[in-house]
């Protein structure tokens, strides 16, 4: 994955987020305040709006810039800071190993930030994960990620909104795990 095939998944992921909106503001609405259907839209127009040519460190970089800029709410300098990081280890090609290593940047960001580990049912038990995803298949294909988000409907989540729930939270898949899905599906190496 070169810059340019960067910059077209990043910029996809405006659609992606329009078509999946009131999937994640049904979740969001469940164990949450219903917003993250509309972050994660706004987020992603803005990325398509403002984020154009450069290196793929300067385009993973503007991309997180954007996201904490104009996505209000927890995931917002969770993604942002993320791509902000992932930036830094970030290769002009962007092969399996260096994905692998993408992946890991996120995760740990994620985990530092939001001082969030496995099992808290939240967007870090999709990411965390997504590097076994790869390691097993080579891939980030949607159906694999999807399992992982899926995983966390059972989970009791004591992180961000959700934790308020409590018992409650059991039965809906987390909103920012799922969004999650979206995000590492765009880094699937095979994907158009
Ligand atoms: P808000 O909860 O502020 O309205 P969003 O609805 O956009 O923000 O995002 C909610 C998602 O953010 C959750 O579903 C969860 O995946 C993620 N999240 C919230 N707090 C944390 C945290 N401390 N660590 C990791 N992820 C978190
Ligand atoms: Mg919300
Ligand atoms: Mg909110």
């Amino acid at each position: 994955m070169d810059n340019t095939k960067l910059l077209h998944a990043l910029h996809n992921l405006q659609e992606v987020f329009v078509e999946k909106e009131s999937e994640l503001t049904a979740l969001d609405r469940e164990i949450g305040d219903g917003d993250h259907g509309v972050n994660m839209k706004r987020g992603f127009n803005a990325v398509k709006d403002k984020v154009a040519e450069g290196s793929t460190e300067d385009i993973l970089k503007q991309t997180g810039m954007t996201l904490m800029s104009s996505i209000g709410g927890a995931s917002g300098p969770l993604y942002g800071f993320s791509f902000v990081k992932m930036s830094e280890v970030a290769k002009d090609e962007i092969d399996a190993e260096n994905l692998k290593q993408l992946i890991d940047v996120f995760a740990q960001t994620v985990s530092s930030k939001g001082k969030v580990t496995g099992g808290e049912k939240t967007m870090y038990d999709v990411i965390s994960n997504a590097e076994k995803v790869l390691e097993e298949s080579g891939r980030l294909k949607l159906e694999d990620l999807q399992k992982l988000a899926d995983d966390t409907e059972d989970m009791i989540a004591t992180k961000g909104r959700a934790a308020y729930f409590k018992e409650k939270s059991k039965g809906t898949i987390d909103p920012g795990a799922q969004s999650a899905v979206y995000i590492l599906n765009a880094f699937d190496l095979e994907e158009e």
